[in-house]
């Protein structure tokens, strides 16, 4: 393949994740984000490429960063000063917490800090505007990137939307509005967002807070019609799709797809557990998700995520993990919790990172091998923090190749058939055959643990 010029390149070389900042960045207004055959958006050429490339600097996944902004890492010096702890596994950061916000929680995806949070800056006057998702009122779109100006507005925009958003639209607007903004993103989309304050200096003041929710992958829009069919309400007629809705009453990781099917008007659910694994397999997921090894959206002012660990794990109204990487994130904590508006407590690292455990293995130790496989079959690679594909055990190189597989084979049998039973017909196999990999594969690394070897030791010694 040719180096990169123009983002198109980035689009062919399948590492476009849809954020829409080249979008904003072209001079010529050549860009518009269309869907593709996948379920992903991506910029299309509409008008004529000026060929200067101003549209790749500012993409997440441009194969020929400058050095400057070459990975997180130098992103990370450039933009979190005041971060003044640096760990390997979750970036330069203040604090690690767990919690809660009193009020948004039950309204919320995890513990509501997301919402509170922005809600708070819009109190104190930080920022006038949000830049976070809601229902989209376009023909065609479930969700959107929309501009909240006052918490009312803003409050209809919290829980988490596994679908594909881009930036283009309100970022398209950000000069036109007075006073200054705060966004919410993904770990790429917010990279993204770095690279434009770098290139636009004047865009680090407009931007005064990023909020980055810590992301598993990002999902086609095929997802929220496979989740649709399996709720029994056909893919066309689905309307209003809620990902996360909560039983207060079970665990947290005990929750429910819903939708509205615009036959009847009524809403009809499904529990996600018995579906199966959604997330470790790479169904329906972005080509490019494979290829980001920030699990903690190292580059915001707080990360926040699910509490995916004991005790939180077991109450069901839900609770985020928490990492402040600047000073106004930290405060803002610090107060909520003197003001009895969130209840967080400290969290060691190990804890937190164990929460996020299956996306380190996927996203840093398993990254390699990938990016080996992919080179070999001439697509190119932006620089990456992590390399230790020599190490990589056989059944976790299986494993990665299996889950390769199955996101690919995932997009394409949805967009031939459209049908749940046969998509989980055709996915059977592959499905059942990385359950059985993956399960051999955790009994191979308990038996080979320090703890194992010391137990049976101790055992012979005797
Ligand atoms: C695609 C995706 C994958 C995720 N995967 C993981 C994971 O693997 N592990 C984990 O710990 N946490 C993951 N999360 C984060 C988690 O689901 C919660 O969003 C997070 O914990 C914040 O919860 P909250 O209750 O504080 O947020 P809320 O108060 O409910 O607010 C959520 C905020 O996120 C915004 N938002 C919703 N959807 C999107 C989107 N697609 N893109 C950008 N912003 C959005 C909303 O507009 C709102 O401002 C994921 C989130 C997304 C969107």
């Amino acid at each position: 393949m040719n180096i990169p010029k123009v983002i198109d390149d980035v689009v062919k070389n399948n590492l476009c994740i849809g954020c829409g900042l080249c979008v904003y960045k072209c001079p010529s207004k050549a860009l518009e984000m269309k869907w593709d055959e996948n379920g992903f958006l991506i910029p299309v050429l509409t008008g004529n490429c000026d060929l200067i490339g101003d549209c790749i600097t500012v993409c997440p996944f441009n194969p020929f960063p400058e050095k400057e902004v070459e990975t997180e890492n130098e992103l990370a010096e450039l933009f979190l000063k005041n971060a003044t702890l640096t760990d390997p596994k979750i970036g330069k950061y203040l604090g690690v917490y767990a919690g809660y916000s009193e009020e948004f929680r039950l309204t919320s995806s995890s513990g509501g800090v997301a919402t509170f949070i922005l809600t708070d800056l819009l109190e104190r006057g930080i920022v006038n505007h949000i830049f976070s998702v809601k229902e989209s009122s376009a023909q065609g779109a479930h969700y959107e990137y929309a501009i909240s100006n006052n918490k009312e507005e803003l409050l209809a925009t919290s829980k988490t939307k596994y679908y594909p958003v881009t930036l283009a639209s309100v970022f398209l607007k950000i000069h036109e509005l007075e006073g200054n903004v705060a966004i919410v993103g993904v770990a790429c989309f917010i990279k993204a967002i770095r690279l434009a304050q770098f290139n636009e200096p004047a865009l680090k003041d407009k931007i005064q807070f990023l909020v980055g929710i810590i992301c598993g992958g990002v999902k086609s829009s095929f997802y929220t019609e496979y989740l649709s069919e399996k709720a029994g309400v056909p893919s066309k007629s689905c309307f209003k799709p809620s990902y996360r809705i909560k039983d207060f009453k079970s665990t947290a990781g005990d929750y429910s797809f819903g939708c509205y099917s615009n036959i009847d008007n009524k809403k009809k659910t499904i529990k996600m557990n018995p579906l199966g694994d959604m997330w470790g397999t790479g169904l329906f997921k972005s080509n490019a998700c494979d290829f980001c090894d920030d699990v903690t959206t190292e580059l915001a002012d707080i990360s926040l995520g699910d509490a995916w660990l004991d005790p939180f794990i077991k109450d069901g109204e839900g609770t985020n993990i928490i990492i402040t990487r600047s000073t106004l994130a930290e405060k803002i904590i610090t107060d909520g919790i003197k003001l009895k508006k969130i209840q967080i407590e400290q969290l060691p690292i190990k804890k937190l990172t164990s929460s996020l455990g299956g996306a380190y293995n996927h996203r840093q130790t398993g990254q390699s091998y990938r990016i080996k496989r992919i080179l070999k079959t001439g697509y190119l690679m932006p620089p990456k923090r992590f390399d230790n594909d020599n190490k990589l055990a056989y059944d976790l190189r299986i494993i990665q190749f299996l889950r390769m597989n199955i996101r690919k084979m995932s997009l394409n049998v949805w967009r031939d058939e459209r049908n749940a039973l046969i998509f989980d017909r055709r996915m059977r196999s592959q499905l059942n055959l990385l359950k059985k990999i993956t399960k051999l594969s955790h009994y191979r690394r308990a038996i080979f643990t320090k703890d194992f070897v010391k137990k049976i030791m101790r055992k012979i010694i005797r």
